[in-house]
């Protein structure tokens, strides 16, 4: 408030100033006497109207910086409260993971930025068995169990999705066929090592079987999750446990 006084009283002073100036020029010109009404109305004119004038127009543009400070902040607020509420929908509640949608978009992009890469599909082994013996509420337990033993498997930068109920989707980032079936392995290994006991002391094993398929150029997603999922339905028919990893027939060429 006194900045605003003060400029609007050097506004003010300032036309008084030129006021005075032009008065003292032009009533003599014009051969008129300067007057005691005229010193007073040069003077107190300028100094009363530009001040109210000048303080008002000062006020008005404090108050539009001030809005305008208001709606930047809240702009900033909202964008940030935007970017959680996207993070927020592109994840699956229960594990955190990427969920479907987001995880086949997020493959999309890495496919398009390179290439090389494989696909793997892990579904957890006779799930319904321990949902049906010990509850849903147990059963979601092992699957964040189950979730981040795939977490440990994975090498960082790769993308990881929950794509099904006890389903999850990984994709090894330029990964070759070798590089894959190590993975693969180790996420089967570090799922076997869990040491499940949802009641007293005994140990309920948990096992995942996984499909993957390495890919080349120029396939589609849908392509890659045929040829993985049929992997995975070989790997439960063989079983269970396992990890079978091919090499996409379009690199092989
Ligand atoms: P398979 O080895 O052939 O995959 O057998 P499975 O029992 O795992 O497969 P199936 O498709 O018959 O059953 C999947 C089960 O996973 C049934 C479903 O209730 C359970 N499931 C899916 N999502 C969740 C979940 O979020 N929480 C819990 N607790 N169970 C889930
Ligand atoms: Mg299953
Ligand atoms: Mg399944």
């Amino acid at each position: 408030m006194n900045r605003i006084f003060l400029k609007s009283a050097v506004i003010a002073f300032a036309s008084v100033a030129a006021s005075l100036l032009l008065t003292l020029i032009v009533v003599p010109a014009m051969g008129f006497p300067i007057s005691r009404t005229i010193w007073l109305t040069s003077t107190v004119c300028p100094l009363a109207l530009t001040w109210i004038a000048s303080a008002s127009t000062f006020w008005q543009s404090d108050r539009l910086k001030c809005a305008h400070r208001e709606l930047a902040r809240a702009h900033a607020q909202l964008a940030a409260a935007h970017r959680r509420l996207s993070e927020k929908a592109s994840r699956d509640n229960m594990t955190g993971m990427l969920n479907r949608e987001s995880f086949f978009a997020a493959l999309d992009g890495s496919r398009r930025k390179s290439d090389r890469g494989a696909l793997l599909i892990i579904d957890a082994d006779h799930f319904k068995m321990i949902n049906d013996s010990f509850g849903h509420l147990t059963g979601d337990d092992a699957l964040l169990l189950i979730a981040s033993a795939i977490e440990r498997g994975v090498r960082s930068g790769d993308v990881l999705g929950r794509i099904g109920g006890e389903e999850f989707g990984a994709f090894l980032v330029g990964a070759t066929e070798q590089e894959a079936k190590r993975v693969a392995e180790r996420i089967r290994r570090e799922v076997e090592l869990i040491r499940f006991r949802p009641a007293d002391e005994r140990t309920v094993p948990l096992t995942v079987s996984i499909g993957g398929i390495t890919c080349g150029e120029d396939v589609a997603v849908s392509d890659l999750m045929r040829a993985a999922d049929q992997r995975l339905y070989e790997a439960k028919h063989r079983g269970r446990n396992l990890s079978i990893i091919d090499r996409d027939i379009s690199e092989a060429a």
